[in-house]
């Protein structure tokens, strides 16, 4: 996946949960960290579902958000985030936060 941040401190992790129910199928959870902090989570029967899920999950999460909000939300000082976020949409949100 691609953090439209620029952010360079997550992580994407996957566990396998198997069913309560003898024979059952077993599930897997997906969750995103940033910052040491679980941001989004996914559901799916494969790991790799649950990890495209807890994706799109933070996608729809962080989609309306400024740079300078994710970056005091969650704390993120990572370098760059301004231009790469104009750089991919070029629509003028990271004008925010430039001066830095
Ligand atoms: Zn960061």
């Amino acid at each position: 996946m691609s953090m439209t941040f620029g952010c360079t401190n997550y992580r994407l992790m996957a566990s396998e949960i198997p069913s309560i129910v003898p024979g059952g199928a077993p599930t897997s959870i997906a969750a995103l960290m940033v910052h040491d902090e679980i941001i989004a989570e996914g559901q799916a029967s494969s790991s790799k579902n649950a990890k495209v899920k807890a994706s799109s999950n933070a996608v729809k999460m962080l989609g309306n958000m400024m740079p300078i909000e994710y970056r005091m939300l969650y704390g993120c000082s990572c370098d760059g985030e301004e231009k790469q976020w104009v750089g991919k949409d070029g629509n003028g949100v990271g004008m925010v936060g430039t001066a830095i």
